[in-house]
């Protein structure tokens, strides 16, 4: 039972402990100190690459948001599925599309205040946070990772970076199938 109760109590996985905090840094420390959202901007810059050798690891393994959603939201989850429609990839690359819209137009009117742009991250966290809390509450803690636009990045990054090596791959194979040159 004591143990049960442990198990429950301590999800996530050790690196989703560590990123943890940097969620609340972000996300309620940013509302004071709007600098803090520039942490955001380094990470989007990163995911990407990451993305490509190790498609969705970042979401598993090292999100903030994805490790807040994992230990702590479970807790106030239903875990019931989410909508089929979040499935499909018109619609995620439909919400990908119009969050991207939204930040690109926002940023083009902070752009030179670098103190509101660093502001826009963190609202832009904490916006999308309150959707991902509300999503959690109705379907699973981990709903909005369904169609959460970094993830549909790292998605499509990852299938292309495995294409590649797949490519890479069968040319190696060829080339040795081939007869020597004479
Ligand atoms: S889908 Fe988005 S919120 Fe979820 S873990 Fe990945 S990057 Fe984080």
């Amino acid at each position: 039972m004591a143990r049960h109760v442990m198990k429950r109590a301590l999800r996530g996985k050790p690196s989703q402990w560590v990123t943890i905090w940097l969620f609340f840094l972000i996300a309620i420390g940013g509302l004071w100190y709007p600098w803090l959202g520039y942490l955001m901007l380094a990470m989007m810059l990163g995911i990407p690459a990451l993305a490509y050798f190790r498609s969705r690891y970042w979401c598993g393994n090292l999100c903030p948001r994805g490790a807040f959603l994992d230990i702590v939201l479970y807790h106030f989850s239903p875990h019931r599925p989410y909508p089929k429609l979040f499935k499909k990839q018109s619609f995620r690359w439909a919400v990908f599309s119009f969050i991207m819209t939204i930040f690109a137009i926002r940023m083009t009117l902070a752009w030179g205040h670098w103190m509101a742009v660093g502001g826009l991250f963190v609202n832009m966290c904490v916006v999308t946070s309150m959707v991902a809390i509300l999503l959690g509450v109705i379907f699973n803690q981990r709903a909005w990772c369904a169609i959460c636009p970094m993830g549909t990045l790292q998605e499509s990054l990852g299938k292309l970076g495995s294409g590649q090596t797949k490519a890479k791959k069968a040319a190696a194979k060829a080339t040795k199938l081939l007869p020597p040159v004479e």
